[in-house]
């Protein structure tokens, strides 16, 4: 049997993905093919994380592939994965609502996250067509996680210095790591995700 490939999700502990994790990712100017090869390396390593970290997620952007351009890519409930490329978000009104957050690349840490409840976004799709949209609730929240890691920022710069970020694991974490178990209320996201939690 083929072995199958899939490319690797950042982690935060590894200190030269960390480098990359806090990096500002760079506009999309190129909607050519090289886009649409990002874009199939992101749905591929997305759909591959419970087997890299563990964990199914509901977003992921490229930085987490170690790509820093300013895309990333969300799995909706209707099985359909939308592609948001050179993203701006407004909050639209001013309520946040604070709820449980995991990521991908910081497997096994979960942080209370305070997020905009309802935002609008403006993106690009891979052909560069724009888009404005109102998203809330869950979905909101995946957003504006995702649109952080395109700024270098992380679930743990929300947390209150509490977080135990030695991964006890660390990196001698076995190859076939098991998934942590679900947390009453948890959302993570980059979205690890035990995602009917919303
Ligand atoms: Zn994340």
């Amino acid at each position: 049997m083929r072995k199958i490939s899939y490319p690797r999700i950042l982690v935060y502990h590894n200190l030269q993905d960390r480098k990359l994790l806090r990096s500002v990712s760079e506009p999309v100017v190129d909607f050519g093919d090289n886009l649409k090869q990002i874009a199939d390396q992101l749905k591929i390593a997305l759909l591959s994380a419970p087997l890299q970290v563990g964990m199914e997620g509901v977003g992921l952007s490229a930085v987490q592939i170690g790509i820093l351009k300013r895309i990333f890519v969300v799995f909706f409930d209707d099985g359909t994965f939308r592609f948001f490329v050179n993203p701006k978000i407004k909050p639209v009104g001013d309520e946040k609502i604070t709820d449980t957050e995991g990521c991908l690349s910081i497997p096994d840490v979960l942080v209370p996250v305070p997020r905009y409840e309802k935002i609008k976004i403006t993106y690009q799709d891979l052909e560069g067509n724009t888009y404005k949209e109102i998203y809330k609730g869950f979905y909101a929240r995946v957003i504006q996680h995702e649109v952080d890691h395109l700024d270098g920022k992380l679930i743990i710069d929300y947390s209150q210095g509490n977080v135990n970020l030695v991964n006890k694991k660390g990196d001698q974490r076995d190859s076939n790591p098991r998934p942590p178990a679900p947390q009453a209320g948890a959302l993570p996201l980059s979205y690890g995700h035990h995602r009917k939690a919303s």
